[in-house]
């Protein structure tokens, strides 16, 4: 898989719900950052992290991709930036729309994602949980 396939793919999603919740449209970049993603509510910009197509292939750079959809979706509509219950929801409605299913839910992101058959895409590993300021898996949270 290509940068240009990848970004692709993050601009068909984005336009996508943007005009499915009838949001202005958002540009999106895929970068090789060393962070997660960046997300820009004024100017209406998000970027993807390349290591998200790395960690988890296609279907996790999907869900990473739906995350900060998720994200402007809940701002434009409640002006709603965090990651509550409702987030969480609308979340898991978007990923189950692309056949894929959190697991675990932490306050920011989940753990684990899975197919509709159970199948496990992607682990969060130690890279991951450091740039999403998640605490490692050995501490009991
Ligand atoms: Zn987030």
């Amino acid at each position: 898989m290509t940068l240009k396939k990848l970004q692709n793919i993050a601009e068909k999603l984005v336009k996508t719900y943007c005009k499915k919740y009838n949001i202005e449209p958002y540009s999106v970049k895929v970068k090789n950052l060393k962070t997660c993603g960046r997300i820009r509510y004024q100017t209406r910009y998000i970027s993807i992290p390349l290591w998200a197509y790395e960690e988890g292939g296609v279907e996790f750079f999907t869900a990473y991709v739906l995350h900060e959809i998720t994200h402007f979706i809940r701002y434009h509509t409640c002006r709603d930036n965090t990651h509550g219950t409702n987030f969480h929801s609308l979340e898991k409605k978007l990923l189950e729309m692309h056949n894929m299913v959190p697991i675990k839910y932490r306050i920011s992101f989940y753990d684990e994602l899975e197919d509709i058959n159970g199948k496990t895409l992607w682990i969060a590993s130690a890279k991951v949980r450091e740039a999403k300021g998640m605490k490692p898996y050995k501490l009991k949270i």
